[in-house]
């Protein structure tokens, strides 16, 4: 029984910590920073904003924000199944 409820807490870990990875990979994509939402220009000007907020040991955002349930699911992964879903449509 402590196995199962280890495995369980342990699974929710996984599952925030999957909200949290989402989250942060879709900011980096749409060139948003996500500690303050600040949108850069280049991932070159993105990498820079984003070092100064880690060597100021800045916080991440507030868990309200990225533990959503839109998290859940990949950007990109999603994005994948979309335009598959869209080519088939097409195709028939
Ligand atoms: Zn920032």
């Amino acid at each position: 029984m402590k196995c199962e409820a280890r495995a369980f807490i342990n699974s929710l870990y996984l599952f925030l910590q999957v909200k949290l990875v989402n989250f942060i990979r879709r900011n980096v994509y749409q060139s948003r920073c996500f500690y303050c939402e600040t949108k850069c220009e280049g991932r070159e000007n993105l990498t820079r904003h984003i070092e100064d907020h880690q060597s100021s040991n800045s916080e991440l955002p507030d868990r309200t924000i990225w533990d959503q349930s839109e998290y859940v699911i990949n950007t990109f992964l999603t994005h994948v199944i979309c335009h598959r879903i869209a080519g088939f449509c097409n195709h028939y």
